[in-house]
């Protein structure tokens, strides 16, 4: 069959077309999309500038849907259900898979990342039915598309084995640095931090209840009071990685979750002789991304505000045009289909 579909036809450029719907094949669900959320990585991948998105494709990846047809022999119970969707797709055969970290898995496939996947900026999807995560009726179908990113924040706070008796700066206060505030929250962290040039961003932040200062204010801060034992880098410049180990105490983990840059350099007497480590985090397991979406239905008041405009998928070009001006201000917006 086919359905509407927001195709990035050239960098900066994006037309609503007709596309086809693959087929069901194995165990896999054909999806309705409800909403789907802009990532900045869509923004800034859909430039061409980043290398990880392609012309004639469809992106989105932070998506809720309702299932309107599973393959024979798979779980019926899905039928009509409102879900949100694991983008992450794994062999669920492999060493890695087996170890638990299927988000890793060698041959995964991203929904709206990996060329020639057709993502969920469009009418409908077909994933594997592993993917898919009930999503309770408190949760607007808007709301849900958050349960991605949030669950980006969780795993991170796993990765780097957080505890609530630890002290957490975050650097960067995009949707990524909230999602591991929320995390921080959510774990029952006490101490974390925000670290936001953006005044206006820093505000917004106050939205969550979460603190937040400039990054000229972190070393009268951090003077003060107890120097964090975990820092999470969600921007990935030379920048915030140096502030990481500026302000981190002796033995911290820094955490790097951004990527805004493919290379960076490390200090190397703060991670030998101090004792520093560093840890990557990508992701998140099939089982985190679940509990993410239980999550996010008993604090869907607190998360509210982190979707800031919605915009139906036909005119989603002219929003991608807002955001690549760049000056409008956002936070998360979401293409909703549910018109
Ligand atoms: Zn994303
Ligand atoms: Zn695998």
């Amino acid at each position: 069959m086919s359905h509407q579909s927001l195709v990035l036809t050239h960098f900066n450029q994006f037309e609503v077309k007709e596309r086809t719907l693959v087929e069901l094949t194995g165990d896999s669900a054909k999806v309705k999309i409800l909403a789907t959320a802009i990532c900045g990585s869509d923004i800034h991948g859909s430039t061409g500038s980043t290398g990880r998105r392609f012309t004639d494709q469809v992106m989105g990846h932070e998506t809720c849907g309702i299932v309107e047809k599973v393959s024979p022999g798979s779980n019926s119970d899905l039928l009509g259900k409102r879900v949100v969707i694991n983008p992450v797709i794994s062999c669920h055969q492999c060493e890695i898979c087996s170890s638990g970290k299927e988000y890793l898995c060698r041959s995964r496939k991203v929904l709206g990342v990996t060329k020639g996947i057709d993502g969920a900026f469009a009418q409908y999807v077909v994933v594997p039915t592993a993917n898919l995560a009930l999503i309770g009726d408190e949760v607007s179908s808007t709301l849900a598309t958050a349960v991605e990113p949030l669950a980006v924040g969780y795993h991170a706070v796993v990765r780097a084995d957080v505890k609530p008796s630890d002290t957490v700066l975050i650097i960067g206060g995009g949707p990524i640095g909230q999602a591991i505030a929320f995390a921080c929250a959510r774990i029952g962290v006490r101490n974390f931090v925000i670290s936001e040039p953006s005044e206006s961003k820093r505000k917004f932040i106050l939205s969550f209840a979460f603190m937040s200062l400039a990054p000229s204010d972190l070393s009268g801060f951090f003077e003060s009071s107890a120097r964090p034992t975990v820092v999470f880098d969600a921007v990935g410049n030379a920048h915030s990685f140096s502030d990481a180990f500026k302000f981190s105490d002796i033995a911290a983990r820094i955490v790097l979750v951004g990527m805004d840059s493919p290379d960076l350099a490390i200090p190397s007497y703060e991670v030998s002789a101090d004792e520093r480590s560093v840890l990557g985090s990508y992701c998140y397991t099939n089982k985190e991304f679940a509990e993410t979406a239980q999550w996010l239905g008993a604090n869907s008041q607190l998360v509210a505000p982190f979707i800031s405009d919605v915009t139906p998928m036909r005119d989603a070009p002219e929003m991608f045009e807002k955001l690549h001006s760049g000056n409008f201000e956002y936070n998360r917006i979401v293409i909703s289909q549910d018109e």
